[in-house]
């Protein structure tokens, strides 16, 4: 629990009870696993699980051995997909120290996406604390090498067992950890992109909440980009069709020769990125003209083709900032500069991956040191 020390932590307003792990994973099978982690593949011994029930609130967490849940068959997120999540990740530090990067901004944003799918707030500093707990039970699944870290995977699921279409009474918060090596199995020094013709989030939908329906509708046009050999997909406006929103799981950045940076605003339709946050920070810092505005595939494609567009990145916890090369619409594509990484993705990159390794000073308190 929350010691002395910490001053970015308060004392829990719920406390896990702990579960002894009964075969813990070796260390040379964890060894094998750290050694080439993948993404999202291999999972840690633990995970924390807190009960939600209507009268009662937040109750009965527990911190135990990783394994199946039991669900009745009519559990409502079987349903009607009432279901939110987050992702961050835990890294070690030069001087061995564990830190999180902003754990705050993502339990806040957790209880944004409950409001918006009707439900219950999860107090932050629980959010955080089991974040925190988890990791330190699994402090030996933090992959050592380069721009490898512990991917912590906190979400909500309704539980209770009812089919007529209402808001649960019944929820569970479970965080489970994963290592992760790079988001990109290619390694290519850029991505490319196809534009989809399918759309992700409308005005007044759930674009802005992080929850699994939004991903369930992005499977297939996804499924089209993988198949036309891209590696990502782009999804448009919903009304116009015509403005740049973001990537299934990532935020878009544009930089111009005339030094502004230009990226999608928070429309309600957008996913509000911690990294797309944090990169906007920096850059205000470095004197760029940052502009928060809409830009339309078609201004994408002639600032491309004049050599107005130097760079574009996307940017996300999972794949941090990746530069995007090449941009596909229909039977057309166009290249962005030399279609590989630019000057500036690679030095914003840089600054952030640095603050979140504890190998740059931290000017915005975003780190938070939990061991
Ligand atoms: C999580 C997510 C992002 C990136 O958010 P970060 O906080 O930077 O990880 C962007 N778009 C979508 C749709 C997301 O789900």
């Amino acid at each position: 629990m929350a010691n002395a020390a910490d001053t970015t932590l308060d004392a829990p307003a719920l406390t896990l009870s702990r579960m002894a792990h009964p075969a813990p994973t070796s260390a040379e099978a964890r060894a094998a696993v750290l050694a080439n982690p993948g993404f999202g593949t291999h999972f840690t011994d633990h995970m924390v699980v807190i009960e939600w029930t209507e009268g009662r609130g937040w109750h009965d967490g527990v911190i135990g051995p990783r394994g199946p849940i039991a669900l009745d068959p009519a559990a409502s997120v079987l349903h009607y997909a009432q279901e939110i999540f987050e992702g961050l990740k835990a890294y070690t530090h030069p001087d061995g120290s564990i830190a999180l990067f902003r754990p705050e901004a993502n339990a806040a944003r957790f209880n944004a996406s409950a409001a918006r799918l009707a439900m219950p707030a999860l107090p932050e500093e629980t959010f955080v604390e089991a974040v925190k707990q988890l990791v330190l039970a699994d402090r030996d699944w933090i992959p050592a090498q380069d721009g490898a870290s512990l991917y912590l995977r906190p979400f909500m699921i309704a539980t209770e067992a009812f089919l007529g279409v209402r808001a649960a009474k019944s929820y569970k918060f479970i965080v489970i950890a994963s290592p992760a090596g790079n988001y990109f199995k290619s390694g290519a020094p850029a991505v490319s992109i196809w534009v989809s013709e399918y759309t992700r989030a409308a005005p007044g939908g759930t674009g802005a909440a992080k929850c699994g329906g939004n991903y369930a509708a992005s499977l297939v046009p996804t499924a089209e980009a993988f198949q036309r050999g891209h590696d990502q997909v782009l999804f448009l406006d919903a009304a116009e069709h015509k403005w740049v929103e973001e990537l299934g799981g990532m935020n878009l950045f544009f930089a111009l020769d005339d030094g502004s940076l230009i990226t999608p605003p928070l429309s309600g339709t957008i996913l509000p990125g911690i990294t797309r946050d944090s990169l906007l920070t920096m850059a205000r810092e470095e004197g760029l003209n940052v502009r928060e505005e809409r830009y339309s595939i078609d201004q994408w494609r002639a600032d491309a083709a004049s050599g107005r567009l130097l760079e574009c990145f996307a940017c996300g916890t999972a794949a941090v900032v990746t530069p995007v090369g090449r941009v596909a619409q229909g039977d057309s594509d166009f290249t962005i500069g030399s279609g590989g990484p630019g000057q500036l993705t690679a030095r914003l990159k840089d600054r952030l991956v640095s603050i979140q390794r504890g190998s740059a000073p931290d000017p915005h308190g975003w780190v938070v040191k939990i061991g």
